[in-house]
């Protein structure tokens, strides 16, 4: 623990994870390695089955752990925030969620504009590959019946596989449900 604030070290990352990719992977290896702690929020915590949504908070947050047991991460934790549609409140609501942290994480112009106007401090974080490691990407692959599986952790895979995602995805797009 760094300074006289036991916190002064610790960060935030926000995603919504659907599903967690490795460019996920690849920032939030780098930020836990910066951080005493990283706080991982799971965004658009509510939905679920739906194109943009497919796997729910639980599923997500499942995602997370078993990829970060695998990578020997222990320092992080997990915390769904659902939206709100209010950004004049949303840095608190997301504060109430998460264990205290000094430092976001985020190459989002307005996120980063809502989080310094209360006060935190913006830490860059770079994209990585970011024309393949990208949620909408893996979605597009699953329902294209494409190579889905090298763009995401083997954890996350195995996950998609046990809860059927790739049936509950191209249902929910193809309208087969
Ligand atoms: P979607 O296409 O579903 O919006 P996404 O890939 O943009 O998915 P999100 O779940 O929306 O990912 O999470 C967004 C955050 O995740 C970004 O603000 C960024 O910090 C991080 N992120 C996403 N993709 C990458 C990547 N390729 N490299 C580094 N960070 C990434
Ligand atoms: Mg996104």
């Amino acid at each position: 623990m760094s300074g006289g604030h036991g916190y002064d070290n610790y960060s935030l990352m926000i995603g919504r994870f659907q599903p967690l990719h490795k460019g996920h992977l690849e920032v939030i290896r780098q930020c836990a390695s910066e951080s005493d702690n990283l706080t991982i929020g799971i965004g658009s915590a509510q939905y679920s089955h739906s194109p943009e949504n497919p796997f729910t908070a639980g599923e997500r947050y499942l995602m997370i752990e078993n990829t970060l047991f695998d990578e020997g991460i222990e320092n992080y934790c997990i915390v769904p925030i659902e939206d709100i549609n209010r950004y004049s409140v949303w840095v608190a609501h997301v504060a109430s969620m998460s264990p205290p942290f000094s430092y976001v994480y985020s190459n989002n112009p307005f996120t980063r504009r809502l989080f310094e106007e209360s006060g935190y401090s913006i830490r860059e974080s770079p994209m990585y590959n970011r024309d393949e490691y990208s949620g909408t990407e893996v979605r597009r692959r699953i329902v294209a019946e494409e190579d889905w599986r090298t763009l995401v952790p083997g954890a996350v895979a195995e996950v998609i596989d046990e809860i059927d995602g790739v049936g509950r995805i191209k249902g929910i797009c193809g309208g087969n449900l």
